[in-house]
């Protein structure tokens, strides 16, 4: 490629929305566009990276047996209403309607569209184990789209479903996923660790993510550095002990934090699934010692202040609020505080009261232990974490008894999951086992964040001046930068042939034939942060030398002209 008919699209400054430098250095390389709130074009530079990430997540995909198809973004309700997902799945699923008021949906997932195809498709065991994949495009109305690509609206996906004929097969077949993931991980080289997770919406049973290891993630991972054990502090299962202890320290002494079966006993009264709506529950005063019974529910996903405030929960219509006697025989404890109240992210549920009243109850603080309503979270006080929430600290002992935990924080780069037959049951996907019996199929799932990777690779390599991209993600391998290109014949001729040489040798080579000055040109490829760069000038020819620095390098390297295309490999 040469650079004078590409298209180089950098800026000086980076967006004002713009938290994490993946974010302002994606934008900044000219890699991506804001067309609307977590929705991007994808320029050139930004476009060559996504598709050496797909093309290496396709590759091994194709290794591990997996078949590649295509599926459609829209989806129509029907096969969404089959597996009752469609009054599941809250506002993150994007619905609408064709001009015969039929409704569709724009897929978020896949499940149901590739649980229709097994069972239109496949009728026997013999056609099983199959696992069909695919890289395409999905929306999620997220409610908190930012970080750019990290957490889209719009983002591509790599979705794989295997369908076997039994828990064995299925074991088979997640294994093979988690080896291939493995293997995509370290080959783009990321810094990453694999982690017991929460199943969350999607339902089912085991289920592992895939975290990039990064400050900026939005998951806090507890793991033990003697041993292998990890999990995302969400996953109450992987850490059960440590869920339901008591809560030690001052503050939290006036906290009641109930455990799964009081979870329980809190979605079956308020007749709403436990497994994808409740994370934790926590009672509180409005203020201490005044009138009680304010309840904190810690939602899962994304569900935030607002949903609840607007009743817009699938199935917080018909919520009817807890007396204080009641949450006496529900919790064993009087409603106690809130505490420390300053980490916590409330949502607030008034006994008694309607929903409509909560935004009337305003209080506001930059102090810890007082009110949280009205509170900028980030700005006012620190955003609380998982962690936090959890009630999970550094030295809590391992649940495997192997040390005590660490906790990092991470970006969900992929995801694992053990479905059983949710699906194929809800649906009717069976097939006729060697006696001629009919089984439901035993699904599996599997995703990777293709759009997602980027960010978190960013969020791994970079410096003051810009991306340090991983060599196998890298929009360019090379780029060559003549020192005159526009003036000197002798650098114009080296550097054309060393790039013929680059590209006959199959290397990802840019020429840089602007004619830029050198600090214009180093800044832009530094910017985007192309791994090798090799200059070419007058004074280096004349001893047969060209300068090579590697984007970490501190100083330029002098190496004989002709060894250059093979030393910058
Ligand atoms: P998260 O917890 O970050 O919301 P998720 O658990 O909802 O992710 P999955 O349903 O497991 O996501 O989807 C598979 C993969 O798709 C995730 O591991 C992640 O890499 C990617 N992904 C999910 N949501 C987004 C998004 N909004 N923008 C970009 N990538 C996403
Ligand atoms: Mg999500
Ligand atoms: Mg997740
Ligand atoms: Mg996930």
């Amino acid at each position: 490629m040469k650079a004078s008919r590409f298209f180089i699209g950098t800026l000086k400054e980076a967006p004002a929305d713009a938290e994490v430098v993946s974010h302002k250095l994606m934008v900044r390389a000219g890699m991506i566009r804001r067309v609307a709130g977590g929705i991007y074009s994808y320029l050139p530079v930004g476009l060559r990276s996504v598709r050496k990430v797909e093309a290496i997540v396709r590759e091994e995909m194709n290794r591990a047996g997996a078949l590649e198809v295509l599926m459609p973004a829209v989806q129509p309700a029907e096969l969404w209403q089959e597996s009752g997902r469609w009054t599941q799945y809250g506002p993150e699923l994007l619905r609408f309607k064709d001009r015969k008021e039929s409704d569709f949906v724009m897929g978020p997932t896949h499940e149901e569209v590739v649980t229709d195809i097994a069972r239109n498709q496949i009728k026997s065991y013999r056609q099983l184990p199959v696992n069909f994949y695919q890289i395409q495009t999905k929306f999620r109305d997220e409610i908190r789209p930012r970080f750019g690509v990290m957490r889209g609206r719009e983002f591509t996906m790599k979705d794989a479903y295997s369908f076997d004929k039994d828990q064995a097969g299925l074991e088979a077949s997640y294994r093979k996923m988690f080896d291939a993931y493995v293997r995509i991980f370290t080959r783009i080289g990321l810094e990453f660790r694999a982690v017991t997770a929460d199943s969350g919406a999607i339902g089912g049973n085991r289920s592992q993510e895939f975290h990039v290891i990064a400050a900026t993630g939005e998951d806090d991972i507890a793991y033990c550095p003697n041993s292998d054990f990890a999990a995302n502090v969400e996953a109450a299962e992987a850490l059960p002990l440590i869920a339901d202890r008591a809560a030690p320290s001052e503050p939290m002494k006036k906290t009641a934090t109930p455990g799964k079966a009081k979870c329980e006993a809190v979605a079956e009264y308020l007749n709403i699934p436990l497994e994808r709506t409740i994370k934790s529950i926590v009672l509180a005063t409005d203020n201490e010692g005044a009138e009680p019974t304010i309840w904190l529910l810690m939602l899962r996903g994304d569900h935030e202040l607002n949903e609840v405030k607007t009743g817009k929960l699938p199935g917080l219509a018909n919520f009817r609020f807890a007396t204080e006697q009641e949450i006496v025989e529900w919790f064993g404890t009087p409603p106690g505080y809130l505490g420390p109240i300053g980490t916590k992210k409330p949502v607030q549920v008034i006994a008694d009261r309607t929903v409509a009243h909560m935004s009337d109850f305003v209080v506001g603080s930059n102090e810890v232990d007082y009110h949280t309503t009205g509170v900028n979270w980030g700005r006012d006080l620190p955003e609380p974490t998982v962690a936090d929430i959890r009630n999970v600290r550094p030295g809590d002992p391992s649940p495997d008894g192997k040390g005590t935990l660490d906790i990092c924080r991470g970006i969900e780069v992929g995801h694992v999951f053990q479905l059983g037959t949710k699906y194929s049951d809800a649906m009717g996907a069976t097939f006729l086992d060697e006696t001629g019996k009919p089984q439901s199929m035993m699904m599996g799932c599997y995703g990777i964040g293709i759009t997602r990777i980027l960010g978190a690779a960013i969020e791994q390599n970079y410096d003051e001046r810009g991306i340090i991209w991983p060599e196998a993600i890298a929009p360019f391998e090379i780029v060559l930068c003549p020192m005159g290109y526009d003036r000197s014949d002798a650098v114009r001729e080296a550097a054309d042939k060393l790039y013929a040489q680059l590209v006959e040798a199959g290397v990802d080579v840019i020429l840089d034939d602007r004619g830029e000055r050198p600090g214009v040109m180093f800044a832009d490829w530094e910017l985007i942060g192309v791994p090798h760069r090799l200059v070419i000038g007058d004074r280096g020819l004349k001893d047969g030398k060209i300068e090579y620095q590697g984007r970490r390098d501190t100083e330029p390297t002098l190496v004989p002209t002709g060894e250059a295309a093979a030393f910058a490999r």
